[in-house]
């Protein structure tokens, strides 16, 4: 049975962003502890300060460690925690603050974007028993060998809902500056309807694919525990959107979100022999050297020969380059390419599984646009276009208004 005593909240940047919000989230945790909830909350660093110290860390170097990226990103989370534990004494709540290391958040070691391999919960309960609230760093975590790791931009999600999950919580609730999962991103489209529910697996689409309003990580821990995740504002006290199993769900549309995703760049390997293995060792190569690639299309031209092209993170493209330096001669290719300046657009919906000629209405929009597609994926619930990165709003907007602003009316 899910513990319902136990609530885990996670508050972003942008809610813990002064000290008048810091005091603002406290008040709200106040209330669930005068409701006898036991809380534990997750906090990320304040406001812009994960960039600022990314920003800071180039001005020393070009190429920093990873290991010591990790060890100065994590210092953001660990100045919010200490300060919400104070607002909170301020207002008359025992609290407790507590790093990654202190309550053994253990991670690989893949720094930067480390994975979660447990957490202990001995001195959460312990604090818990105590009746204290208990405020954790989000973000972070240690290695076998005590290295700080972080988990990737977004990734206190992850860490609350993973903490939600050893801690058997039905629910997670995750605070933000918007009021919920919205259709599309409000910075990009003027009035998206917000979703009251949307289930695990389009959720998980939509963070893959760009959505930033939770890490992708986050709704695979949900989904896997079973945990309801209640994505809502910290400015209001508005119910938002619940991210749940498919079968419990009242609403489904054909087409629930639709998302742009911009960090990726596009490589091109070109002609390169028609055979077997040719893929296999060229994405053999790209696993074993830890570069995501996310999107593949091989076309095959004239007398046997083929392009392959695929997308990896920009962060990861020169390493990706140099890889594929290494093949060429081994391949035979002509030459290989890359384009930064892409966006993956995207749609998103279970309705699509039941549904004729989505794919064909997105591609014809984005024509009338005189938009360029230079890559096409399709999942089950999810159709993907790579185009130019100066159309993705553009995109975004014009098939937003196609599928989703006729139900709005
Ligand atoms: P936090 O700091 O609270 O984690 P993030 O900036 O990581 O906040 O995520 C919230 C942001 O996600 C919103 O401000 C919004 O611009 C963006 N976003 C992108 N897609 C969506 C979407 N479909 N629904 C809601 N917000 C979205
Ligand atoms: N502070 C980290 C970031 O900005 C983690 C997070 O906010 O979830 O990416
Ligand atoms: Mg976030």
């Amino acid at each position: 049975m899910p513990n319902l005593n136990i609530m885990v909240q996670k508050y972003g940047g942008t809610s813990v962003a002064t000290p008048e919000r810091i005091k603002a989230v406290a008040a709200r945790i106040k209330s669930y502890v005068m409701k006898g909830f036991s809380v534990v909350v997750v906090v990320s660093a304040m406001g812009k300060t994960t960039d600022e110290l990314i920003a800071l860390a180039s001005k020393i170097t070009a190429t920093p460690s990873s290991r010591e990226m990790d060890m100065l990103l994590s210092t953001g989370e660990q100045v919010s925690i200490s300060l919400l534990a104070m607002a909170l004494h301020e207002i008359g709540i025992d609290a407790i603050s507590y790093t990654g290391s202190q309550i053994r958040v253990l991670t690989d070691g893949n720094f930067t974007r480390a994975k979660i391999e447990s957490i202990s919960t001995e001195r959460i309960s312990r604090s818990l028993k105590e009746n204290k609230a208990v405020i954790v760093a989000g973000f972070q975590g240690i290695d076998t060998e005590e290295n700080i790791t972080t988990l990737g931009r977004g990734g206190s999600d992850t860490s609350a809902v993973a903490l939600a999950a050893v801690l058997g919580t039905r629910d997670c609730e995750i605070y933000t500056d918007v009021g919920g999962v919205y259709t599309a991103d409000p910075r990009i489209v003027a009035q998206p309807s917000k979703l009251k529910e949307i289930s695990y697996d389009e959720m998980l689409e939509l963070a893959r694919l760009g959505a930033a309003v939770l890490h992708s990580r986050s709704v695979e821990f949900a989904k896997k525990h079973n945990i309801r995740l209640h994505v809502r504002s910290s400015f209001n006290s508005e119910e938002g959107s619940i991210v749940m199993p498919k079968e419990e769900m009242m609403e489904k549309y054909v087409i629930s979100g639709v998302t742009a995703k911009r960090d990726e760049a596009k490589i091109t390997i070109r002609d390169i022999p028609d055979r077997p293995g040719i893929a296999a060792r060229v994405f053999g190569l790209m696993g074993e050297n830890r570069i995501y690639v996310n999107m593949i299309v091989q076309s095959t031209g004239k007398d046997n020969k083929a392009s392959i092209s695929f997308t990896v993170l920009k962060s990861d493209l020169d390493k990706a380059m140099r890889l594929c330096d290494s093949l060429k001669q081994e391949l035979g290719a002509t030459g290989f390419d890359s384009k930064q300046n892409i966006a993956i657009v995207s749609a998103v919906g279970v309705g699509m599984l039941s549904s004729y000629g989505v794919a064909g209405k997105i591609f014809q929009v984005l024509s009338e646009q005189n938009i360029n597609i230079e890559m096409i994926s399709t999942s089950e619930i999810g159709i993907s276009c790579v185009i130019d990165d100066i159309y993705a709003e553009l995109a975004v907007k014009v098939i937003h208004k196609i599928f989703i602003e006729p139900e709005q009316a």
